[in-house]
Formats: structure tokens, sequence, C-alpha cells
């Protein structure tokens, strides 16, 4: 089985990683413009050889995971030179454009659209890991949209990898995720923004950073090669979501302003329900 990754990052990286390890007769190639990130995947044992995009035309599986806007030129490029029987998926997380950049390419039957829920705030091949992808879901967008061998091709693949998959059209993808995953983000940078800006000294930042502002900062540690290019391509649903986030922001502080503590209590506790919607999430799992 001949797989080839275009971006040999967190999530192309620790794809490959699985892959491996279910089907250790599979030669593991890799396509990426950063040499440096080429060499280290090779070291870190990611991949097996680079590649070039003549090779790919042999290839079983192409597996797209650069940032999304370079996937709206790399893909096309990618299903220019694929055999009959390559299956190429790409994991960005946003599907509209993505799904758009290729609806008419004569080989869009070889294409299936995917954005596995899960990661880390690390970029890069050493940020690949095993079993990233266990227990977790992938968002599949216009399925039928692939040839039927293929899709069970890919299907297999992911199920392999521990994945449940859940079926959802581009537009719906992109605005239920600019909710749980977009918005979050830029509230973690944000919040990381405020504390930075206010407390000069690090080390007092530092000193008191508990586990709850540790958490809900994480995020910014992002790549923002790959989150500035997210939001540009759902700009217009990020922002909507940030204009309910700032109205919620506003009515806690002119609570606080009001000395509502009852109000901002009842705040609280209403929200409180996020615990058994997780606790749901998890048993689901
Ligand atoms: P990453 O760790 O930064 O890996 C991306 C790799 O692609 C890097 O090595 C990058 O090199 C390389 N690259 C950039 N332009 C390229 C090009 N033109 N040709 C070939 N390689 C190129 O990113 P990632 O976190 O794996 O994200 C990859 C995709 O997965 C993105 O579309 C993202 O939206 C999606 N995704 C991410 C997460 C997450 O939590 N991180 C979760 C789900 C889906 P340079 O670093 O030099 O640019």
């Amino acid at each position: 089985m001949n797989i080839h990754v275009i971006g040999i990052g967190l999530i192309g990286g620790s794809m490959v990683l699985d892959i491996k390890e279910l089907y250790p007769e599979a030669t593991i190639y890799g396509i990426d413009n950063n040499e440096a990130h080429l060499q280290e995947a090779i070291a870190l044992g990611v991949i097996d050889k680079a590649s070039t995009f003549d090779d790919l035309g042999t290839a079983d599986f192409v597996i797209v995971s650069v940032p999304v806007d370079v996937a709206l030129t790399v893909l096309p490029k990618v299903l220019d030179v694929i055999g009959e029987k390559t299956i190429v998926f790409e994991v960005g997380s946003t599907k509209k454009p993505i799904c758009e950049a290729v609806e008419d390419h004569p080989r869009r039957r070889n294409f299936i659209a995917t954005h596995p829920i899960a990661g880390t705030e690390f970029s890069g091949p050493s940020a690949a890991i095993k079993g990233l992808f266990k227990g977790k879901t992938n968002i599949i967008c216009e399925v039928e949209k692939t040839t039927f061998k293929l899709q069970e091709k890919a299907l297999q693949l992911f199920t392999a990898i521990g994945m449940r998959i859940r079926y959802m059209d581009p537009t719906s993808h992109d605005k239920h995720i600019a909710y749980v995953s977009h918005l979050s983000h830029i509230s973690s940078f944000m919040l990381g923004k405020t504390v930075i800006n206010k407390e000069k000294d690090e080390q007092d930042i530092f000193d008191m950073a508990g586990s709850g502002f540790e958490s809900t900062v994480r995020l910014a540690k992002s790549s923002p090669a790959m989150w500035t290019p997210i939001f540009k391509q759902n700009k217009k649903q990020v922002i909507e979501t940030l204009e309910e986030y700032i109205l919620n922001l506003t009515q806690f502080k002119d609570l606080l302003v009001a000395d509502d503590y009852n109000a901002i209590y009842e705040e609280m506790e209403s929200v409180n329900k996020i615990k058994e919607i997780l606790n749901g999430i998890t048993i689901k799992k």
C-alpha cells in the first residue's frame, strides 16, 4: 500500500503514524514545502521517504493536511495527477471553500472531504502522536460525490484508526464548527492578550497561573499560520459567533456594574449544564 501525505505536521503526521502501525507493510511517503520538516519527519520515523507530485499516480491514498488556504490550490493539483483508484482526502478545519474548489474537477469522485475533530495546540512533525484519532469524530461532507468503492476504502481506514463517522453538509459544518472550535480559539487568544497586556511582568503571570488559566489559554499556543486562513475562510460565521459572545460578555459586565449578584449566580448556574452536555459527549465516545 502506498500512502502519500502532503503537509507532515500534527494531523497528517499523526494519521500516518496510526496507519503505519495498522498496516506495517505500507510505505509512507511525504511531501512538504518545508525541507526541515521533511527531514525531521524521516528522522522521527513519521514517514519512510520523501516523494513528489510525479509519484502520486500510483498512490493508494493521498492525505492533504496543509493550512486551509494552501489546500485550495494544492488539492486540484493533486487531483490532476492521481491514478483512477487513488482516494484523496483533505482534513482542513473549513469545508465549504474546499469542497467548492474541487466541485467541477474531473476527478472529484476520487476525493472525500473530511474534518477529524482531534488535535492539540502543537504543529509540525514533532507534534505527531499515535492514537490521536481514537474515539474521535470524523466529519465527512458531500460523501455522495465520492465513488462508492473509494468511499468504502476511506471509511474502512477511518474506522480502523478508531474514528466515529458523522455526515454533514459543508455549510452546516462551517456554521457549527465556528462555535465549538473557531470561537474557542479566538476567546483563548484574546484572554492571553488581555493578561499579557496587563501583566507586563511575565514572572507574575507564571507564578499565579493555576490550572484554570493554563487550560483556558492553552489554545492560544496554536499556530497563527494555520488559524489566520481558517478565520478568513469562515469569516461570516465567525463574526456571527463573536457578536453573540461579545454580547454575553457585555451583559455579564453590566450585571456586575449593577451589583446584580443573584442574576450573576443564575447566569453561571444555567451554564453549569455544560457538564452534562460534555459528559454525554464523553460517554458517546
Ligand atoms: P501543521 O502541524 O502546521 O502541519 C502542516 C504542514 O504543512 C507543515 O509542515 C507546513 O510547513 C506544511 N505546508 C505548508 N504549506 C505547504 C505546501 N504548499 N505544500 C506542502 N506542505 C505545506 O498543521 P496541522 O495542525 O497538522 O494542520 C493541518 C490541517 O489540519 C489544517 O488544514 C488544519 O485546519 C487541519 N486540522 C487541524 C487541527 C489541529 O488541531 N491542529 C485539527 C483538525 C484539523 P510550514 O510549517 O513550513 O508552513
